[in-house]
């Protein structure tokens, strides 16, 4: 049974935004996507800096639960996003959008793998995509957090136990060059991930946290695609 605490949580206002319907953040999944606010790390290259920085959002946990309720049988899926969506406790949110029988997703930093753990061992994940920010020599640099082997305890523990979720790298020339992308693949390789790793090029906006410009684009020639699936989103 849900202790006061827990049904009280449900009301803070940490939901940034609503995306009502999107069929791309969940492949093969009619979905919306929850934005939570605020974040663990600072990446030079985020443009969700108002989502990062922001102390408050706009909806709490239950008006997505009352806006889900109108949608059974519309969606099939919800997508728990951010900023850094493990920085609050999802537990008794999934247990709810569960029980209105949609299936999860979520994006994560992977940093928190006692509350995924939890997640999981409940039953209250379906797939997640994992950003891989970069190796340990320039983790602090790009996320501004030391929480590199806290990264990797994670997807070390979802590759032991097969677990059906995606890693992705969001890639600006100016922070990650062709041979720190290799340096990452062979990590991955040695961790026995099999999955897709998907790779992005950072895109620039108006503004990102770093006030980081648009690099060269990789030369993807360069980069050693042998036994891992690798696959550019852009
Ligand atoms: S890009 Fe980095 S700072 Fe921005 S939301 Fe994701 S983990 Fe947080």
């Amino acid at each position: 049974m849900s202790t006061n605490k827990e049904l009280n949580s449900l009301n803070q206002k940490i939901v940034y935004n609503l995306t009502k319907f999107t069929t791309t953040d969940y492949t093969g999944h009619l979905s919306c996507v929850v934005w939570l606010v605020k974040c663990n790390f600072r990446c030079l290259y985020c443009y969700n800096d108002d989502l990062v920085f922001a102390k408050e959002g706009e909806k709490s946990l239950n008006e997505i639960l009352d806006f889900l309720k109108t949608r059974v049988g519309l969606l099939d899926a919800v997508v728990i996003s951010g900023g850094e969506a493990t920085q609050h406790n999802l537990i008794e949110f999934c247990k709810e959008v569960k029980a209105l029988g949609f299936k999860i997703k979520l994006d994560t930093n992977g940093t928190d793998k006692k509350q995924i753990e939890e997640l999981i061992s409940l039953n209250l994940l379906d797939y997640m995509a994992i950003d891989f920010k970069a190796q340990k020599e320039k983790f602090i640099e790009i996320t501004k957090s030391n929480k590199y082997n806290e990264f990797i305890q994670t997807i070390t523990y979802l590759i032991n136990i097969d677990f059906p979720f995606e890693l992705r790298t969001t890639i600006n020339s100016n922070l990650l060059n062709e041979e720190d992308i290799n340096k990452m693949i062979l990590i991955l390789k040695d961790l026995g991930y099999k999955n897709t790793y998907y790779l992005q090029n950072f895109l620039e906006t108006q503004s990102n946290i770093g006030g980081i410009t648009q690099g060269r684009l990789i030369n993807k020639n360069m980069i050693d695609s042998k036994d891992l699936n690798i696959q550019w989103r852009n």
